[in-house]
């Protein structure tokens, strides 16, 4: 009962120094908003829950309001419920803790426009009828000096990739990786990047909805940090409009869950690829834990449940982008040649397709399986020894649980139509003459927000996992920030854009 457990987390909260919590929910310009209540009162915040304009569904990334059909208007109230199994206490914030809220209405039933029901109605949609899928979401950013400025220069001046860079700013990187610890993230990697001032941290993958919820952990966390060291924090996809940008990658695989027999029987009415390909994931979902998406029988060793998952991401990447990367300035980002995944192809550990497959430590031809015999041990292994699939052309201005639940979506649909890939690509994409592009199906991925939005508008696989009240309302806010940057030039984009994420 919600409220027992609320009394419990409040009374560990207390011990451990917290005196306030913030709820945070991620809206559908992908700024995280925040109400924030005492410790005292978390335990009333978890049943009766802390009253939220629905309004929010229709902001914009200036904080404008967008006129939608379903959102936008000033009347009503939805309560926001934290998510008490994700209560931290924040390593860089004393005296804070943080949890990610659900939104309800008035009557207790989920908001149709929440975005986290959404992900977790997918997720957990996914792991009945298949497998349950893991997902990690790779997170890039640059870093400033707080000058009230703003600061142009970014506040490391070291290489690419260089060690420099970590002297520099080594007491600033070690207490970002303490702090993520600390609040009970396994940190998988922290580096430099390739842009000027530019780094890149990457966690254990988690269920999807854990994955989401952690991306917005990692971001405040860094914000935090480097405001205690005097650093400002930028996860814009375009920091400055012609160089590398702050990608947002999303990472996601299926596993084979510890216990058995996680398929459905196929319902009536399905044809028979949708039949042949739900007894595969039955099969797929049979026997010890492990890996599914590669088992050497399909392209570059692909299963067939795999290639059908990636043939349906890979075939709504345009309308995905609307969900992934849905800003003005995520289309300065998205060039070819900068690793950002500019085109619409898959190939084997090719950083310019957006969609990669990530082999893992390939033995003898084959991708190794991790020696695994529990979930969560063999998701820790999973960046290092684990196939998965990348998907490349993100970036950190999307709402990360809409993000997820596009993805699971999109490979869903692919599993129920049998769906299949073309040929893989191994070269950079923009390195082929335009007629050979055509000759092998490879097109560049919309280059401009518009184009990414009319395909969502019109993919039908998007529009049903997010519901018509949600998808039409993206559909609006992308449109009204296309027009709020219809007369800007790429700078101005970029410094409108540049500190709201
Ligand atoms: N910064 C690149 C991007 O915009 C990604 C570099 C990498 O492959 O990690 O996506
Ligand atoms: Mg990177």
């Amino acid at each position: 009962m919600d409220g027992e457990k609320a009394a419990s987390v409040t009374a560990e909260l207390r011990a451990r120094g917290v005196d306030a919590v913030a709820l945070t929910f991620v809206d559908n310009s992908g700024i995280t908003r925040a109400k924030c209540v005492p410790v005292g009162r978390l335990e009333r915040a978890a049943v009766v829950g802390v009253g939220a304009s629905p309004s929010f569904d229709a902001f914009l990334l200036n904080d404008d309001l967008a006129a939608g059909r379903y959102a936008g208007g000033p009347v009503g109230d939805l309560r926001l419920r934290p998510d008490l199994d994700r209560v931290v206490p924040l390593a860089a914030q004393p005296g804070w803790a943080w949890a990610p809220a659900d939104r309800f209405d008035q009557l207790g039933r989920p908001h149709p426009q929440d975005t986290r029901a959404i992900l977790r109605r997918e997720a957990e949609g996914f792991a009945e009828r298949y497998l349950p899928a893991l997902a990690g979401i790779e997170i890039e950013w640059t870093i400033y000096p707080a000058r009230p400025d703003g600061g142009s220069r970014p506040a490391a001046a070291g290489p690419a990739y260089g060690l420099e860079r970590v002297i520099e700013q080594a007491d600033y990187l070690r207490d970002i990786v303490r702090a993520l610890t600390e609040q009970g993230l396994t940190v998988e990697q922290i580096h430099p990047e390739y842009a000027p001032g530019q780094f890149e941290v990457s966690t254990a993958p988690e269920d999807p909805l854990g994955a989401a919820d952690s991306s917005v952990l990692v971001r405040q966390t860094i914000r935090a940090v480097g405001a205690r060291h005097g650093l400002r924090t930028s996860f814009s996809p375009a920091v400055v409009a012609a160089g590398v940008g702050n990608g947002g990658h999303a990472h996601v695989s299926l596993r084979r869950a510890p216990r058995a027999g996680q398929g459905s029987a196929p319902r009536a009415g399905q044809g028979s690829a949708a039949r042949a390909s739900q007894d595969s994931a039955r099969r797929a979902g049979q026997g010890g834990s492990g890996e599914v998406l590669i088992d050497g029988t399909g392209p570059a060793g692909l299963s067939a449940l795999g290639e059908h998952f990636a043939a349906g991401i890979l075939a709504h990447l345009p309308a995905l982008l609307a969900v992934g990367a849905p800003s003005v300035a995520s289309y300065l980002r998205l060039r070819p040649s900068r690793w950002a995944g500019a085109f619409a192809c898959w190939g084997v550990e090719n950083r310019e397709a957006a969609l990669r497959l990530v082999t893992g430590l390939a033995v003898g031809g084959q991708a190794a399986q991790a020696p695994d015999s529990d979930l969560k041990a063999s998701a820790e292994q999973w960046f290092h020894a684990s196939p998965h699939l990348e998907i490349k052309c993100f970036d950190l201005t999307a709402n990360p649980y809409l993000m997820l639940a596009g993805v699971l979506a999109c490979g869903r649909s692919g599993i129920e139509d049998g769906a299949r890939l073309p040929e893989p690509v191994d070269v950079d994409p923009a390195t082929l003459p335009a007629a050979e592009r055509a000759r092998r199906g490879i097109e560049a991925l919309p280059g401009r927000l518009a184009e990414a939005v009319d395909a969502f508008e019109a993919d039908p696989v998007l529009r049903a996992a997010f519901g018509v009240e949600l998808h039409d309302t993206i559909v609006t806010v992308r449109r009204a920030e296309i027009e709020l940057f219809a007369a800007a030039g790429a700078d101005e984009v970029v410094a409108q854009s540049l500190w709201r994420h």
